[in-house]
Formats: C-alpha cells, sequence, structure tokens
C-alpha cells in the first residue's frame, strides 16, 4: 500500500487545480487518477490496473475521505480530498476561461448529452469538441476520433478499471490533455442524480449517502474496505 500513498498528491485541493491550469496552458500531457480505497483494491487484483497508477506518468489524487484517513495510519499525511467531481466542475471553468476545447466520453446516452447542455449554457466559452455515451462496443474506436481532434481536456466516464485502462492505453498517442476517469460524475454533474447534500459533505459521509441511495454498491464497499483497512494495518 506504501507504494500507492507515495505516489498520491499530498497538497491542497487549490494547489491541486492551480497545477491543473498550469499544465492545461502550457498544453502538457497529464493522466489523472482520482482513487478510493475500491480503487487501490481493484487494483491489488488487477495487475494492469496497479502497472497504470504505479507509472511516474500518472497522478493519483485522494477522491475519498478512506484515502486520507488511510494516510494518517501509514503517516504519510495526505491533507485534504480532491473530489472527481469537483475537479470536473474545475475544468469546466478553466476551459470557458482559457476558451479550451473538451471531449466527454461515458455513462448513458441522455445521460452525457445532457451534460453537454449543461456545459454549453453555463460555460459558454468552454468548447465540446465531441462526445460519446460509454455503451458503445468499440470503446477504442472512441479513442481513436479524440487522438485526432487532440483535446485540451478529455473525461472518461466508464467505471472503474474500464476508465483507467483505456485511457493509459492509449497516452503514448496524445501529444497533450488532461485525462481523467471521472466514474459517475457525469451522471451528478448533468444533474440526473443527486450529489450528497452539502451537511453529508461536510462531515465526509457522501459515501454513506450514496450507499442509502444505491444500496446495491453495498456488498462492494463493504468488502472492499474492510480488505483495505487490514492491509493498511499489517503494514504499520
Ligand atoms: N458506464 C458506462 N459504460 C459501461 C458501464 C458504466 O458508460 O459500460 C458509466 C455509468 O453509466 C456511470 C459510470 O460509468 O455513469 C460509472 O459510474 P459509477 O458510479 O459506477 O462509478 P464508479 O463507482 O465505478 O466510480
Amino acid at each position: 500500500m506504501q507504494e500507492y500513498f507515495k505516489k498520491i498528491y499530498k497538497g491542497t485541493k487549490n494547489n491541486f487545480y492551480n497545477l491543473i491550469k498550469e499544465n492545461i496552458i502550457n498544453q502538457n500531457k497529464i493522466f489523472i487518477v482520482t482513487a478510493n480505497p475500491e480503487t487501490l483494491m481493484i487494483a491489488e487484483k488487477n495487475q494492469n490496473l496497479k502497472v497504470a497508477l504505479l507509472d511516474d506518468k500518472t497522478t493519483i489524487i485522494a477522491d475519498g475521505i478512506g484515502i486520507v484517513k488511510g494516510s494518517k495510519i501509514l503517516k504519510c499525511n495526505i491533507k485534504e480530498t480532491i473530489p472527481g467531481v469537483d475537479l470536473c466542475s474545475k475544468l469546466f471553468e478553466y476551459c470557458h476561461e482559457l476558451k479550451k476545447t473538451i471531449f466527454l466520453f461515458g455513462a448513458k446516452k441522455e445521460v452525457v448529452s445532457k451534460l453537454v447542455d449543461v456545459i454549453n449554457s453555463n460555460y459558454p466559452n468552454a468548447i465540446v469538441c465531441g462526445y460519446e455515451n460509454g455503451y458503445v462496443e468499440n470503446k477504442q474506436a472512441v479513442f481513436d476520433k479524440i487522438i485526432e481532434l487532440k483535446p485540451d481536456v478529455v473525461l472518461v466516464a466508464l467505471g472503474i478499471p474500464d476508465q483507467e485502462l483505456l485511457i493509459y492505453s492509449n497516452l503514448d498517442k496524445f501529444e497533450k490533455g488532461i485525462f481523467i476517469g471521472v466514474g459517475g460524475s457525469f451522471d451528478v454533474l448533468s444533474g440526473s442524480k443527486r450529489r450528497a447534500p452539502k451537511i453529508f459533505r461536510k462531515i465526509h459521509l457522501e459515501w454513506l449517502y450514496r450507499l442509502l441511495r444505491e444500496p446495491k454498491r453495498c456488498k462492494r464497499f463493504f468488502s472492499s474496505n474492510i480488505k483495505y483497512i487490514f492491509k493498511l494495518k499489517k503494514e504499520v
């Protein structure tokens, strides 16, 4: 576990946002993984995901409070969470301010097209240069199109680990771009699913709200979080 934690971004949320903005301006290439305990537990079983996460080219941020708490156990002090949903909103804001291009890939057809409408009305200078739903059969063909378009920002919402593996396997074909696997963020940002109310977020119980709304997540959540705690304790 130490190997992941060594890599996870340790600065504040605002510092990370500034770093991303600089990278957009300088047309750099970055791949960001928004991690929670489940991400790390899946990587422990999926060698390809583990390689992607530990690659020097990959930046990992703490999407969930479980990662911040875990860092306290391992004494490597990650300051705060940087939720993927908030990062997406920041990116829309920067694309509006800097007139940059975005490609959206993932979620249901109606969800991704609703999100395009949201971006067009709330961030009118941001340019959505293309989008595709996440249920098309040939996902590589979508990436081939993205490679041609060379967007400044590419958000992929296919769920973990598919989104990370698809980005990682194509990364070398791009010269620039901010690439992020954003899980269920399109559902929230399009207004199709409600995000946890502020009070839940403030006391770091967004995960509980999600479990209450979608109880089918409970089994996956508890089994990976219990394994996570055991693994952490073993390393202290
Ligand atoms: N999804 C998709 N194609 C698929 C499977 C999932 O586009 O074949 C989308 C799904 O509609 C949702 C997102 O991927 O918008 C995954 O969301 P989830 O909340 O499950 O993300 P995770 O918990 O894995 O981060």
